[in-house]
């Protein structure tokens, strides 16, 4: 090589980063995707797993680039952003100027090293006449009970988004085995470290969870909705409040380091931009005259779980009139969206399940007093309101249970009044809970005393919507198992709502 060219790449080195490891070690990702363009994410993690991620405590440049083809041959859109060491070197970019209803490719560069290709698809333009959307629900991912092969099955399911209802991390301590229902199991891996608690400690749990090449697959076949559920932060937390009795302005702190992470790891607005112990994750996205997205915060807003939270119980606190599950401010809104929407399907996707679903197993009466049911006020305002509005085609998607349900919403469960106000559909965890059974014991007695109920299934997988104006229609996606890497899907189930009615058909 002539002396000149190498003084140039001489000079080219010392101008550019040079990395120890590989950057991109997190992978890529797209959320929130509007007819105009979405925010394409990824974070500068070489040693994703030490403190401090492997990087100098500096920001960094990194170039980013649009492309409406997978070999980048018509680049329409390209930047540079800066990833700060304040968000753990993360990078959220806000790509507008795209065209609607269409699929776009994205790929990050630093220094010398460039990043894999993700792929998401801007939505309709608003009030465009769309004759279809499919799109991929999942949540509830402990990395210690199972392989995301359900991850890597939505990737290959080409869909038009993902929504994420939570759990995308979970807080607990690594544990070699764990007592499941059925006696102790072994987790085919481990959380690293113990439970966590300081900001180090949540990104490094997240930079564990997106490590696995299924998780990053799942990314970057589609933008993702995500919202939290509890163990992005806490089991079971409520406003200020854990289920350990902590001192509130004690579990702020906590709240605020992993609202931070949460932020740092997940392709979000800067609409959501942490403000101390505070998110703003309730929002709506729209798919042409289609359906309209609302997306729920059923963490942030609520008042603390009755009875103390036991398991299949009640007590005079279910029915108190002061409960609150989304907050006035949140609920004022989505009664509002609700109202004023003209989409053909109105979703409610949000966290814990709506059904009042009696779980007793000896013939009493009894709720998972984490749900909507422990919250029997608040849950009569939200499907009298529906009901009374005559609001059409009302679904409600939920996660949390580790368990697929589908089901039909009655203002009183227990007394049925004419029609069904709306339907809800149930996804199962992605891993959490390990390799399930198609139904429990359990399950059964409860689907004999809850006749609302159509359909419940205990093993794990994902959802996908399949919609046309014509029907809203849920496929259930399950493995058979998740503590090996081979599981096989299959669809367990298909259920279908007509246009305008209530009830469930199988499909
Ligand atoms: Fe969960
Ligand atoms: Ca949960």
């Amino acid at each position: 090589m002539a002396g000149g060219g190498a003084s140039l790449a001489w000079s080219r080195a010392l101008a550019q980063p040079v990395f120890a490891e590989y950057p991109f070690q997190l992978g890529v990702a797209a959320g929130d995707p509007a007819p105009d363009g979405f925010v394409i994410w990824t974070r500068l993690a070489p040693r994703p797993l030490e403190p401090g991620h492997g990087m100098p405590a500096a920001p960094m440049a990194v170039e980013w680039e649009v492309a409406s083809d997978s070999a980048f041959a018509q680049v329409v859109r390209k930047g540079e952003a800066i990833a700060r060491p304040e968000l753990g070197h993360s990078v959220h970019v806000e790509v507008a100027g795209l065209a609607p209803g269409r699929p776009y490719f994205y790929r990050f560069a630093a220094g010398r090293e460039r990043s894999g290709v993700g792929r998401a698809r801007t939505t309709p333009a608003l009030g465009d006449k769309v004759a279809r959307v499919r799109f991929g629900v999942v949540g509830c991912q402990s990395y210690e009970q199972g392989y995301y092969t359900a991850h890597r099955k939505v990737a290959g399911e080409e869909l038009d988004f993902v929504y994420c209802y939570g759990d995308y991390i979970y807080e607990g301590r690594g544990s070699r085995l764990w007592n499941s229902p059925d006696g102790p199991r072994e987790n085919p891996r481990q959380h690293l470290g113990g439970e966590i608690y300081s900001l180090d400690d949540y990104r490094r749990r997240y930079a564990q969870y997106k490590m696995d090449a299924d998780l990053q697959a799942s990314h970057a076949s589609a933008a993702w909705f995500s919202v939290w559920d509890d163990h992005e932060i806490d089991n079971n937390w409520a406003q200020a409040i854990d289920q350990d009795g902590t001192d509130p302005a004690v579990f702020r702190l906590r709240q605020q380091s992993a609202m931070q992470a949460f932020y740092e790891n997940t392709p979000l607005r800067r609409s959501a931009f942490p403000g101390g112990a505070s998110m703003q994750i309730y929002r709506r996205a729209r798919y042409g005259d289609l359906l309209d997205l609302n997306l729920l915060d059923t963490r942030q807003f609520r008042s603390d779980q009755p009875c103390e939270g036991r398991w299949a119980t009640t007590c005079p606190g279910a029915r108190d009139a002061a409960a609150q599950v989304l907050g006035e401010a949140q609920e004022r809104w989505l009664f509002g969206a609700l109202a004023g929407s003209d989409a053909r399907w109105k979703v409610l996707a949000q966290q814990v399940m709506v059904m009042d679903l009696n779980r007793d197993q000896q013939g009493g009466l009894g709720y998972n007093l984490d749900t909507w049911a422990g919250y029997q006020i608040p849950r009569e305002r939200l499907l009298r309101h529906v009901r009374d509005r005559r609001i059409k085609n009302v679904v409600v998607l939920t996660g949390d249970e580790h368990q697929n349900y589908a089901g039909e919403l009655h203002i009183d469960g227990r007394q049925p009044e004419g029609p069904a106000v709306a339907t809800e559909f149930v996804t199962t965890s992605i891993s959490s809970s390990g390799d399930g059974v198609d139904q429990r014991p359990d399950g059964v007695r409860i689907q004999s005393q809850n006749p609302f109920l159509k359909f419940n299934n205990a093993q794990r997988g994902y959802a996908v919507c399949d919609v046309t104006p014509e029907r809203w229609q849920t496929d259930f996606k399950v493995l058979d198992k998740v503590t090996s890497r081979d599981g096989t899907l299959t669809t367990r189930a298909t259920w279908v709502v007509p246009n305008g009615e209530t009830n469930l058909v199988r499909g």
